[in-house]
């Protein structure tokens, strides 16, 4: 497949080399951004795969695929499929005006029981993780967040 893979920021090197495992004929655009540090954009290169740093001016194709990708430079590049690096933000900041903290991808910041910085303020799933975000591992961190909550609790009488 000749396959491209369009992103944002560091998560676009990481797809890069997620994506070929499956497809060795890729190029990356980064839509006229510069996100790629020389070391990344020599490793690529060793792969063959192509970095395009212009601008993306459109996707054309027919009956739900690719065929190529259009760049505001005029040059054309055939492709037959293609990802989307999204970026993640968080949907709320809830969290952040409770005085909770948070890391650099506004996520609460949490013990393994969900405890944040703020007394009684317990966090799970997407609200503390947002990458790599499953059901899975959301429902598991309620878990443990149920834990910790009932924990504490018992403990107050004890105290
Ligand atoms: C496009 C997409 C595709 C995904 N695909 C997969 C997949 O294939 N497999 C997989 O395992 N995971 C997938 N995920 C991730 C998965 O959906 C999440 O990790 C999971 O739903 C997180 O569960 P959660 O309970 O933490 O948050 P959520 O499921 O987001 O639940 C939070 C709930 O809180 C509500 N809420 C928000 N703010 C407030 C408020 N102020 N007051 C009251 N309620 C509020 C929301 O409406 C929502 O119902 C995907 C996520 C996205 C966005």
């Amino acid at each position: 497949m000749r396959c491209l893979n369009t992103g944002l920021r560091h998560s676009a090197f990481h797809m890069a080399k997620t994506v070929y495992n499956w497809s060795k004929d890729l190029i990356v655009c980064t839509n006229g951004k510069k996100i790629l540090t020389v070391e990344q954009m020599n490793m690529l290169q060793r792969k063959g795969i192509k970095v395009y740093e212009q601008k993306i001016k459109s996707l054309i194709g027919g009956n739900g695929s690719l065929e190529a990708v259009i760049f505001e430079d005029g040059e054309e590049v055939k492709r037959n499929g293609g990802f989307l690096t999204p970026e993640w933000i968080q949907a709320t900041t809830f969290g952040q005006s409770l005085g909770c903290k948070t890391h650099e991808l506004g996520g609460i910041i949490t013990d393994q029981f969900g405890r944040t910085n703020i007394e009684g303020i317990y966090a799970a799933g997407d609200t503390s993780v947002i990458a790599p975000s499953q059901v899975i591992i959301a429902a598991a961190e309620g878990s443990s967040a149920a834990m910790g909550v009932n924990t504490d609790l018992s403990q107050d009488d004890f105290n």
